[in-house]
């Protein structure tokens, strides 16, 4: 007897069709007394066309967060629904619970929410019943109650946080790869599927864009020390394993992946002061607004006449919200200007292998010069080197330092 959480995402239930074939799949693979709690997302693109509904309301629907919160938690309502009914249809006890009622707790970040705590005392009773629990991913309620949901690809978090807060045996992301790969298969055709990954090359993988996981499953995961299998919904072949550490020869990789991420925006605000405090004042009034800033660099303009340029980049959704606030610094300190470009790019490598190992730097660099791509910034972690670039290349370089690093056989 077992207690396992299955994630299943968007295109995995994009179609009344694939949620019966989820459901009969299920079914067909449960073990006398296993007992099973579904996680699942919105159908198909559904909650980019909730957005998009919203847009057609105002440009900017995300100035009302939580009216924002009210529509998108409806998405993930209607798979639960449906997944519940066919389990029903096909014979199976089954309860749908929204995030609240399996007991979601998050903060009162509105589109952005962290989870909190995880009081699932309900998904335990009804699973007590007999019943399959279907849980809508993706969302939680703050303290008011009022809706919150994670930030996209949300339902993976709620996933691994409930399989961790319910001391599940397993964690089974279901979606439409058979796994994680050294790179987006979609951009990079030569990319390998992994046997294992850590949560901590992961997790820098997630961060760096790789879509496939959201970056707080992966640190829920650690957290919990909760193995995540990433396989895929169509096939039963075994997919990635994400844990602690390698138990296999993948170990000796220097490098594990390549990820990018096509959602960034590059600000300069030109001719600030090179004085104490200017980057706070910028980075501070992003911060009290829940912008994060990625990239960061600080260059001398003027020696004399003391002022400097700062870039740095953010995600570009959060553009329309970040660009005012921008302004506003900028005029209080006499900014020359604020620019701002969408057609860049990141590209980056993730290893801890790279750790003590020089020359990979030099190598990526290499990779993109001898493709003739010209890097604008640059940002390292221990773990991790990243390039910010024109988005006309991306597709370019993404291949080009696969190649490098993982050359076809
Ligand atoms: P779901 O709807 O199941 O949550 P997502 O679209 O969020 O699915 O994530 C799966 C997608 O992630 C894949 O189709 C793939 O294009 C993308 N992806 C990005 N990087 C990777 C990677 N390194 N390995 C596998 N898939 C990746
Ligand atoms: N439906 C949400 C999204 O599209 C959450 C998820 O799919 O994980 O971002
Ligand atoms: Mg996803």
């Amino acid at each position: 007897m077992a207690l396992i959480v299955k994630k299943f995402g968007g295109s995995s239930v994009g179609s009344t069709d694939k949620i019966l074939a989820v459901a009969k799949r299920i079914l067909s693979e449960k073990q006398p007394g296993d007992q099973i709690v579904m996680v699942v997302s919105a159908m198909g693109d559904t909650t980019d066309d909730l957005i998009a509904l919203a847009k057609k309301i105002d440009k900017d629907p995300y100035r009302f967060q939580r009216e924002m919160d009210m529509l998108l938690t409806t998405g993930e309502q209607v798979s639960i629904a449906l997944l519940t009914m066919a389990f029903e249809t096909l014979g199976q006890k089954a309860v749908s619970l929204t995030g609240p009622l399996a007991g979601m707790k998050t903060n009162a970040v509105h589109t952005k929410g962290k989870i909190v705590d995880i009081q699932p005392q309900r998904v335990l009773d009804e699973l007590a019943k007999g019943n399959i629990v279907v849980v809508a991913g993706f969302q939680g309620a703050d303290v008011k109650g009022d809706p919150v949901t994670l930030g996209r690809g949300g339902s993976d978090t709620s996933a691994v946080a409930l399989a961790g807060a319910l001391k599940a045996d397993s964690c089974e992301i279901f979606t439409d790869v058979d796994g994680v790969y050294s790179a987006d298969p979609r951009m990079v055709p030569d990319a390998r599927r992994m046997k294992e990954i850590t949560y901590d090359e992961m997790l820098e993988m997630a961060r760096l864009g790789a879509g496939v996981m959201q970056p707080r499953s992966v640190e829920m995961g650690k957290y919990f020390n909760m193995p995540i299998h990433v396989r895929s919904t169509f096939t039963t072949k075994p997919g990635t394993m994400i844990r602690e550490a390698y138990t296999m020869e993948e170990k000796d990789f220097v490098i594990r992946g390549v990820a990018h991420d096509e959602k960034v925006a590059k600000i300069a605000v030109l001719g600030v002061p090179n004085n104490p405090g200017i980057a706070h004042s910028i980075f501070s009034a992003l911060a009290a607004a829940n912008i994060d800033v990625d990239m960061i660099v600080q260059s001398i303009r003027n020696i004399e006449k003391n002022v400097t340029d700062m870039v740095f980049t953010l995600a570009s959704d959060d553009l329309p919200q970040a660009k005012p606030i921008v302004d506003k610094v900028a005029n209080e300190l006499n900014a020359i200007a604020v620019l701002v470009e969408e057609d860049v790019a990141k590209v980056s490598i993730v290893g801890a292998g790279m750790l003590g190992n020089p020359g990979i730097a030099a190598r990526m660099f290499g990779a993109l010069s001898k493709a003739q791509i010209n890097i604008d910034v640059i940002s390292t972690s221990e773990i991790s080197i990243s390039c910010l670039i024109k988005s006309a290349d991306l597709k370019k370089a993404a291949n080009a330092i696969h190649e490098e690093f993982f050359p076809k056989k």
